[in-house]
Parts: structure tokens; sequence; C-alpha cells
């Protein structure tokens, strides 16, 4: 048997994080550590190599075959550069050369929302499934297409931010700069703006009766967060179940324009927000029923991703395994 081995490397804005696996998938050692974006990019690179480091040396010499890593943003995956990674304030980053040269190892690049489909799709949720759509919900919506078992690409290596389909024409103005984008209307953040915005109007007609999202946020909407829209709507706070209703209303609109679009086997969503569970999958599985085709919604499983964090880092194994040839 084999003894070929991968490293999968997520890097994050706020966190690196890196495993050790086997072929077959199986972590044998994970590490993670702060990516520190504020000491700058020369600091963050060298705190990868070292992680990489420390991640070879859990390894046999010559058993690890190849290194793959994901970032977010724009990259020219075929050449291994980093184009733009707005939160780590990168731009035109040639990262694979620089690990390549480093560690002597084949290496290759993935965006981050790709790198968690495939994951997904290998080991997690979509297992045994070869079309599928994934998508990440957390402060932004991100999303990786597989079709026949391969990732969906184009021609710059860009196909499937699905997070910028735009939903609503004149809505509101999303991070990509255009306006009524899904990532503008159903990520954390936008729940978070449309509950706040909402709360000061109730407390502006009414300013004697708060609501408990009112109180949960300690009467400072400014700082309220998903979550607490999230916590407040299991308690069944109207305010709250609206926004969340609405939110994810326009979240299954995306999914029904996909499912036309695609016609998948599974959907799977993942990301710190598709922890409501029943509170995103509800309202969008209605509304995407009612944006697509009935025979192509019938038995269509929409479900939550199964590899939480780790569906970078393992997408990557996966990835690093079938690009790299392990040469054994
Ligand atoms: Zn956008």
């Amino acid at each position: 048997m084999s003894a070929a081995k991968y490293i999968g490397i997520d890097l994050g804005g706020t966190k690196i994080a890196g495993i050790l696996a086997d072929a077959g998938g199986e972590v044998l050692h994970q590490e993670k550590i702060p990516t520190r974006t504020e000491e700058g990019q020369e600091k963050v690179i060298a705190r990868v190599f070292g992680l990489i480091r420390t991640l070879l040396a859990m390894a046999g010499t010559g058993e690890v075959k190849g290194i793959g890593l994901c970032s977010p943003g724009p990259s020219d995956l075929k050449a291994g550069i980093i184009i733009e990674a707005p939160n780590l304030k990168w731009k035109d980053l040639p990262l694979i050369a620089l690990l390549e040269e480093e560690f002597n190892l084949p290496a290759v690049l993935e965006n981050d929302a790709n790198a968690a489909a495939y994951g997904e799709y290998v080991y997690g949720a979509a297992r045994g499934r070869k079309d599928l759509i994934y998508l990440t919900v957390s402060t932004g919506i991100g999303g990786g297409i597989i079709i026949n078992g391969k990732l969906v690409y184009g021609r710059n290596y860009s196909a499937g931010e699905v997070g910028h389909m735009v939903i609503l024409p004149d809505g509101p103005l999303c991070g990509c700069g255009r306006r009524g984008c899904i990532e503008a209307l159903a990520s954390g953040s936008a729940i978070a703006r449309e509950a706040k915005a909402l709360l000061l109007k109730e407390h502006q007609r009414a300013p004697g009766q708060v609501g408990l999202l009112w109180e949960i946020t300690g009467g400072d909407p400014e700082r309220l967060t998903a979550k607490e829209v999230g916590e407040a709507a299991t308690q069944g706070d109207p305010l709250a179940l609206s926004v969340l209703e609405k939110a994810f209303g326009y979240l299954g609109v995306a999914l029904g324009n996909l499912v036309n679009l695609l016609n998948p086997e599974i959907i799977v969503i993942g990301g710190g927000v598709a922890a409501l569970g029943p509170l995103l999958f509800r309202p969008a599985v209605r509304a995407m029923e009612a944006t697509a085709f009935a025979h192509m919604c019938r038995d269509l499983p929409v479900v939550p991703a199964l590899l939480g964090g780790e569906a970078g880092t393992k997408g990557m194994v996966a990835l690093a395994r079938q690009k790299i040839p392990a040469g054994v």
C-alpha cells in the first residue's frame, strides 16, 4: 500500500489551517495558527512555510507528494498566482512558485470556496454524487460548482461566483460595488444590516416597546450580528423571524436559478450562517421550489455541509492527490 501523503492548507484572513493526510483523506495531523495579516505579506508567507514545515516533519522522508493551498479572492489557478486577496491585502503573488521553490514539492492553488466544494464532494455531504452546487453562507457568500465530478472553472478560472448573482437589480449595495447580489441580501452581514435598520426604525416609532432582539443587543443595535438575529428568531422574535425569512427567501430564488441552470443532484450549504438550520433551509427550499421547475426540485436534497471548518483543507488534499501524480 502506498504511503503517499499530502498537505492541505487553507489560508484565510484570520487563520491558517493545515492538515497532513494520507491518500485516502485520513487526517494524520492538523495545525491552526493566526494569519496576522497586519504583520505584512512576507511574515504571513513565513508563517505558512513554518506550518508546512511542522506538517512535513510529521511524515516520513519522501512520503509527502504535494501541497494544496486555497485562499480567498481571485487567483490565476493555472499559473499559481493569487491575483487579489482583499482580506490579506495581497496582489499578484506567485505563491505556488514560492512554495515549490521552498519545499521542492509540487503545489496546487485553488479558490477557497472551490476547495470546500471539492472537500464536501470527496469526503463530505455530497459524497457519491457527481453534479453538485456548494454554497458557503457566512460574512459573505461564496460557492463552487462541480459537474460530472469536475470543478467548473471557466475562461478566467473564476466560475462559481454564486454570491454575486444579482437577485434585485436595485437592491442594497454589495461589497463588489454592484447592487442586489445575493451576498448583499442573504449573507451574515446583510442580515445584521437589515435587522439593525428595522430595529432602529421600530425604536424611533415606538421607543417604549422594545422587543427581544433589542434586548439581546443591550440597546445598541450597532453591534448586532447575524448570530444574534438567529438567537432571537429561535425564541420567536417576529422582527428577527421576518428578516431571516426575507433573506433566505432571496437565497432560495438564487438556488432556484441555479437549479434551472444546472439541474444538480444535491445542493450543499456550509458557512457560519448555515448553522441556523431550519431557519435557513425551510424558507430557502420553499423559494427554490417556487422558482425552479418542479421536476428538477423533486427529490433534490438541499443539505448542510458536513466538514465545517475542515472542508477547505480536506478539499485541498483531495485536489492535490488528483492533480499531482503520487510517483509511487
Ligand atoms: Zn456582489
